[in-house]
């Protein structure tokens, strides 16, 4: 499933506002708002990602940025790939609920 056009937009306007918001918590917390009133409960499970410093984010020399996610239990080794503005993950959520139901437009 390919992210529709007019959703990467509001992603990349809602990206800009919170790169604006510096430490404004508030700015912040009610763009996440939007995102999860679009996304849904996906937005809170990475944001408990986030949190738990499970996401790194990795800048090659060329400048080229990748995204690691590691699962919440540190005993769990399995470390996924993300790449920016690629709707795709390897793993079995994605696989599941994305792909196959098509009941989300995206995981954490
Ligand atoms: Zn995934």
């Amino acid at each position: 499933m390919s992210v529709p056009r007019d959703f990467s937009l509001l992603l990349d306007e809602l990206r800009e506002e919170v790169a604006q918001a510096g430490n404004d918590q508030k700015k912040i917390v009610d763009s996440l708002k939007v995102l999860h009133s679009l996304a849904g409960d996906c937005v809170i499970e990475a944001a408990h990602l986030c949190e738990l410093k499970c996401v790194t984010k990795c800048v090659g020399a060329t400048g080229r940025q990748i995204y690691e996610v590691s699962g919440p239990n540190k005993g769990y080794s399995t470390l996924y790939k993300l790449y920016p503005r690629i709707n795709y993950c390897v793993c079995s959520v994605f696989q599941k609920k994305v792909v196959t139901r098509r009941q989300q437009l995206t995981v954490s």
